[in-house]
């Protein structure tokens, strides 16, 4: 999960209770969620849909509300659905959604599993925990297009862009020039608006020595 900062003031259409998919909010969800789902960070503009964080159930001050407007792939609404709706909120400044879950890259692109553990026993960050396991982890979700197999592999193809640069850092016979040029590869890999930046993130927070080299993009 990354930390999502929201835009103001909201989408004129929804000031006039016009529609919640009209061009100007669907543009302003792109910028603030960097084009990626909120659950699993994909980037996916087929399939990205604007989600009701609190389910409107008709409620049009629920319905039009920009702080409710979240953008998520299709997978992650429909696995979503009414059975979680006490989740971390990522557009909160006030919590790190980021560092409440912890995401385990996985190992290698057959990975059967990826770990997702959360960071306290707070029940949003236990249910928002059990929500990314199950996106990452369970192919038995009727989405046949995308699977959970497919979701680990790109992830793992990210995870090893990373790898590699950090192995051009740390060899030996790396130029200074190299290893500089690799540390700014990494900062760009680890910015929260690329995809699946909570692999990667945490992945270098496991990491002191590195993470002392490129804290300053650990915003
Ligand atoms: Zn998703």
């Amino acid at each position: 999960m990354f930390n999502v900062i929201r835009s103001a003031p909201a989408p004129a259409s929804l000031a006039k209770n016009k529609s919640w998919t009209a061009p100007d909010v669907i543009e302003a969800l792109r910028r603030d969620f960097s084009d990626k789902c909120y659950i699993c960070e994909t980037k996916d503009p087929l399939s990205l849909n604007v989600e009701h964080f609190d389910a409107h159930q008709g409620d049009p001050l629920k319905m039009f509300d920009w702080n409710n407007l979240f953008f998520s792939c299709g997978r992650c609404n429909n696995l979503k659905r009414h059975l979680f709706n006490n989740l971390i909120n990522c557009t909160n400044h006030a919590i790190d959604a980021f560092r409440l879950i912890k995401h385990h890259p996985p190992l290698t692109p057959f990975s059967a599993t990826v770990i997702i553990e959360p960071s306290d026993d707070d029940p949003k960050t236990i249910e928002t925990a059990n929500l990314i396991r199950k996106v990452f982890n369970e192919d038995n979700t009727g989405n046949k297009a995308v699977t959970a197999t497919y979701l680990r592999k790109r992830v793992f193809r990210r995870y090893a862009k990373l790898v590699e640069q950090m192995n051009i850092y740390e060899s030996e016979d790396s130029l200074p020039a190299e290893k500089a040029h690799s540390l700014e590869k990494i900062r760009n890999l680890m910015s929260r608006n690329q995809e699946y930046s909570a692999f990667l993130r945490w992945a270098i927070l496991d990491s002191p020595e590195l993470l002392e080299l490129v804290k300053d993009s650990m915003d």
